[in-house]
């Protein structure tokens, strides 16, 4: 088994153990490994001969015994029980998710906002994996705390965005940002400064817990916005310790689609928001998708492979996914 493959199978047995409020701490240890494994991709196949699993990071006695399982027979007899025990059991339609064929992540951060790596340090990791663009969005201004972009420093933002992609070349670098989705549903920038970014995220990150009719007027108004691209961590759930903001999903996922707004499968492992539940109805809703990192350093790029399970369990196919679209191919752009 590839090193890709046995971190989806550990991250997914991590967000199955995030479940159980009491697993925190063996959750977060199985994602932490997924994430080794996602970045540092050693040969198990050797490793196990040489019975060395423990010497990747991470990798206590637990979690060496699930890996020693997928390289024997390919699959967790652990993970099979845990999916049975929380009522989330593969299903027989899932899709097939080819990770090579990966054009771009479209949403990051640096140290602009609250990043921990400069613009060239991200674009650098981006390229190096193969990336052809990179969607640089970091925070509006309102969340004071993450030092949020308001137009005056995105002016100066896409001064260093055009430096950047002359020095890494065959990377394009997308000048965007993750503007918070206010109270009202209003956004936390100005249209007039909006209409000129690549690409705009649109994100709920406070007063999650909104009663859900009021919510779902805020998601709506979000979504109709004509410069919204994608709708980021839909939901802000946290899953092990806070709930996401509950509404209408029908009803917004279907004004989304209506309204050509992917949403996101923000794939931190403290997030992994949508859920494959929620993507399998914004699916059937019409929607697109956005697979992201939602990095704030480069090694956080290796959040999409390990969860790239989740799309594959909500059934979503490849041709709906924002990632998989060569740059020419990506509307938002020329919108
Ligand atoms: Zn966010
Ligand atoms: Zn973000």
């Amino acid at each position: 088994m590839d090193a890709i493959a046995a971190a989806q199978v550990l991250s997914e047995i991590g967000y199955l153990l995030r479940q159980d409020p009491k697993e925190v701490y063996r959750a977060r240890a199985f994602s932490a490994a997924a994430w080794a494994l996602a970045l540092e991709r050693p040969d198990l196949d050797a490793l196990h001969k040489a019975n060395k699993l423990t010497a990747i990071e991470g990798v206590g006695a637990g979690i060496a015994k699930v890996l020693a399982g997928l390289v024997e027979d390919g699959q967790s007899s652990y993970l099979e029980r845990l999916r049975t025990e929380t009522g989330q059991p593969a299903r027989d339609d899932e899709s097939v998710i080819d990770l090579g064929a990966y054009q771009g992540d479209l949403h990051s951060h640096t140290d602009w906002s609250d990043g921990r790596a400069t613009m060239l340090e991200m674009a650098r990791a981006a390229k190096a994996l193969g990336y052809r663009y990179l969607g640089v969005t970091d925070h509006s201004p309102r969340i004071k705390v993450v030092n949020g972009l308001d137009a005056e420093r995105l002016l100066a933002q896409s001064r260093e965005r055009e430096q950047v992609e002359n020095e890494v070349e065959g990377l394009a670098l997308l000048q965007g940002i993750e503007v918070d989705i206010l109270e009202d549903g209003s956004l936390d920038l100005p249209d007039a400064v909006l209409e000129l970014l690549d690409v705009v995220v649109a994100s709920p990150h406070v007063k999650l817990r909104q009663e859900a009719s009021s919510m779902t007027e805020r998601m709506l108004r979000a979504v109709s916005n004509p410069n919204v691209d994608i709708v980021g961590h839909p939901t802000g759930r946290r899953p092990g310790s806070r709930e996401g903001a509950s509404y209408d999903f029908e009803a917004v996922f279907r004004e989304a689609a209506r309204h050509g707004v992917a949403l996101e499968i923000d794939c931190d492992p403290a997030r992994m928001d949508l859920s494959p539940e929620h993507a399998r109805l914004a699916l059937e809703c019409g929607c697109n998708f956005s697979l992201d990192a939602d990095a704030h350093a480069p090694a956080e790029f290796a959040y999409v492979p390990m969860a790239a399970w989740m799309a594959r369990r909500a059934g979503i196919p490849m041709d709906r996914i924002l990632n998989f679209t060569a740059l020419e191919g990506l509307t938002m752009i020329a919108k």
